[in-house]
């Protein structure tokens, strides 16, 4: 595997293989990583000729400069673990190569409900700074897919509005959330949480897919409740939101509406650790 810490050589590359015509995968990282992203990498492998990932902690998309700090960072082992799995490149630039001399293109959407709602609500500015991030990188990159999470989901939507709105030249390709053994949802910042709380970190998906095998028998507000005492039950949480929404939307869902799309979404602090997880209901 290659490693590229400028944009220019990483482009000039790139640009080689654009030449012969083959198709470049993307998956844009915060490091960190885990089986999670690596899930997107081998499905990248197996579409397109080349697969790029790139790891870059933005700091325009903290809202919460703690959690900036805080943010596990260990190069080294990622290079290694995209090296085992046979990564073609990886693009790791700092700062200064992403928003040079502080500069950073402003994008002038409109992302609507996205960007009002769940974690745009608790985490303001957070995806304008995701969409100036990814748009920077597909500017560098030139993909032709780009490989997200839907451990993410709300990140996805806004990043699914960003392509088509200006109508960028990438084919997004949305990927399962991987779960631990456990069923807790793969994330870098698992690695944050004590034993104690690791030991209970299982309880938030354990609550979602509970919910899920209720949806049918019980009503929006009824599975609200349900899911909101079971989390708040446990003194280690500290419950941020659980909604259901529609997932194509991500308006709120109520009791007379078709649940059909139904999703839930939480975000709980386990500490000062802030973790988010979806399950669709149906
Ligand atoms: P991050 O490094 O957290 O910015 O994540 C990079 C990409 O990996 C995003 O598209 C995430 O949605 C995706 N991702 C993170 N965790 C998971 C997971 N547990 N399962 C699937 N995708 C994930």
């Amino acid at each position: 595997m290659k490693i590229f810490e400028t944009v220019d050589s990483i482009h000039n590359t790139l640009i080689r293989h654009h030449e012969k015509g083959e198709i470049i995968g993307f998956i844009p990282t915060m490091g960190a990583l885990h089986e999670g992203h690596l899930s997107l990498i081998e499905k990248s492998q197996t579409e397109n000729d080349i697969t790029v990932a790139s790891i870059f902690v933005n700091p325009i998309q903290f809202n919460n400069p703690h959690d900036l700090d805080k943010y596990p960072r260990d190069l080294a082992r990622d290079e290694k673990m995209l090296q085992n799995v046979g990564c073609d490149y990886l693009f790791a630039p700092d700062v200064e190569e992403i928003y040079p001399g502080g500069k950073k293109e402003d994008i002038n959407l409109d992302f609507g409900r996205l960007d009002r709602v769940l974690e745009a609500k608790f985490r303001p500015g957070h995806f304008k700074g995701v969409a100036i991030v990814v748009k920077r990188l597909f500017d560098i990159i030139s993909p032709d897919r780009a490989y997200f999470g839907k451990k993410d989901y709300q990140q996805l939507l806004i990043i699914e509005k960003m392509v088509h709105d200006l109508q960028l030249p990438v084919k997004i390709v949305a990927c399962p959330i991987v779960r631990e053994p456990d069923g807790l949802a793969m994330s870098s910042r698992n690695m944050r949480l004590s034993i104690r709380e690791r030991m209970v970190a299982p309880q938030i998906s354990e609550v979602l897919f509970l919910m899920k095998n209720e949806a049918s028998r019980l009503s929006v507000s009824e599975l609200k409740k349900l899911g909101t005492r079971k989390l708040e039950s446990n003194p280690l949480f500290r419950v941020e939101y659980l909604e259901i929404v529609d997932k194509r939307t991500l308006a709120m869902i109520s009791d007379n509406d078709d649940m059909s799309y139904g999703m839930v979404c939480a975000a709980v602090y386990l500490g000062d650790v802030r973790l988010i997880d979806n399950l669709e209901l149906f």
